[in-house]
């Protein structure tokens, strides 16, 4: 039987950079358990890449910030270059959809995020392919970007190993040992590891594992979706931003001298490599053709699909679990776990040394504990 102080499952972004900030603090004794032989093969491995800093959610926001800034300027120490693309974002917008965004802007720039509002015509100057496009206005960030992910979580993983972590890959947890409501170890495909603190960092898997330790009951809804990558096309520039228009659920950016282009399709589904779905490219298609159609009759070369798991109030689930002592969250960071990697990371990190520090409160598991009022 082996034995750390903190064991930490997943070998995604959730769970790399708890580790990075972690060791970082000078703790010892992690263990990062990844039932893949490689890091990255799930949600981590397979998204859009982009670094997007205004979101719906207000209390996500400083973390969205705090990871641009984070990419901007790497730490002295970060161990691998990551190219960071910054070619900024045009989100657009219509009718409420557009009041909305107007909101989303402002509450990005009282958290010091830089952000313009455009009008139809200038974003339209800017990404001349917007011709026809249906939209009342944009918001531009500049300091949105594209970032290489998998360099990015190599970089954290490398990182915490370097301190000290160490990773064990193919070696699935299976069950979470609990006494007395308090988490004593993991058996693993490769036997029991004693362990003081599990950090539930398990992407799609969260709420599975969630289980397996008798923790609050987290309603983590694993959804699919689809990214296509069309065939070169001369007429797509490498220097556009990210343009995604919320309200009708699409968005394209520059990819491998063509685009790459997303549905924003989200179907629940079972944890695990999510199959593709045909109708998503006909959904991709008819989205395109009736609110872009400067960019219809493009060719398709790939497209594959991933999972986001997304809570019950698209808030993040980051803090001790409130019925199992030891048990930790990092888990539903939904469609921005890139962006806020580094973020999310350093907060489970703080959250985990000092269980009294306030910041973690919107993230909390305790929202999910259903009181009886007896
Ligand atoms: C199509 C798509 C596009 C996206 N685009 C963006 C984007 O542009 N920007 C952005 O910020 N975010 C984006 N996201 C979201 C982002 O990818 C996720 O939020 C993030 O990768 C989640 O990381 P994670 O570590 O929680 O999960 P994962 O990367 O899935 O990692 C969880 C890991 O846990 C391991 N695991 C699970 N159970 C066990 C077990 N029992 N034992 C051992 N190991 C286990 C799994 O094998 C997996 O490797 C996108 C997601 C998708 C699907």
């Amino acid at each position: 039987m082996t034995s750390f102080r903190y064991v930490i499952i997943g070998a995604g972004f959730a769970g790399a950079s708890t580790a990075y900030h972690l060791a970082r603090r000078g703790v010892k004794e992690i263990l990062i358990l990844e039932q893949e032989k490689v890091a990255g093969v799930h949600s981590s491995g397979r998204n859009a890449s982009m670094i997007r800093q205004v979101v719906p959610e207000p209390a996500l926001i400083p973390l969205t910030g705090e990871g641009a800034s984070f990419l901007r300027s790497l730490p002295a120490d970060w161990p691998l270059p990551v190219s960071f693309q910054q070619n900024g974002s045009l989100l657009l917008g219509s009718g409420e959809g557009w009041r909305r965004l107007e909101r989303d802007a402002e509450t990005a720039r009282q958290a010091g995020i830089e952000v313009e509002n455009w009008s139809r015509e200038r974003a339209r100057d800017y990404v001349p392919v917007l011709k026809d496009a249906d939209f009342e206005g944009a918001i531009w960030c500049p300091t949105d970007g594209v970032v290489d992910i998998h360099a990015l979580l190599s970089g954290y993983l490398k990182g915490a190993t370097s301190l000290g972590v160490q990773i064990r890959y193919g070696c699935a947890m299976q069950r979470v040992e609990v006494e007395n409501g308090r988490v004593v170890g993991v058996l693993t495909s490769d036997g029991m590891t004693r362990a003081e603190v599990v950090v539930n960092a398990a992407g799609p898997w969260a709420a599975v594992v969630g289980k397996m330790a008798g923790a609050v009951d987290v309603r983590l809804r694993p959804c699919r979706r689809h990214l296509f990558l069309t065939v070169l096309l001369p007429w797509a520039d490498p220097r556009w931003p990210f343009v995604w228009h919320d309200a009708h659920g699409f968005y394209f950016r520059p990819d491998s001298g063509g685009l790459l282009l997303c549905p924003c399709d989200q179907d629940e589904m079972t944890p695990g490599d999510p199959p593709t779905d045909n109708r998503i490219a006909e959904l991709l298609a008819e989205k395109i053709r009736q609110h872009f159609p400067a960019i219809s009759d493009v060719a398709i070369r790939k497209s594959w699909a991933g999972l986001r798991t997304l809570s019950p109030d698209g808030r993040f689930v980051i803090g001790w679990d409130p019925k199992v002592r030891g048990f930790f969250w990092v888990a539903g960071l939904g469609g921005h776990g890139v962006t806020t990697s580094t973020s999310v990371g350093n907060l489970a990190a703080s959250l985990i040394l000092d269980p009294d520090n306030r910041r973690g409160e919107p993230f909390s598991p305790e929202r999910f504990l259903v009181t009886t009022g007896r």
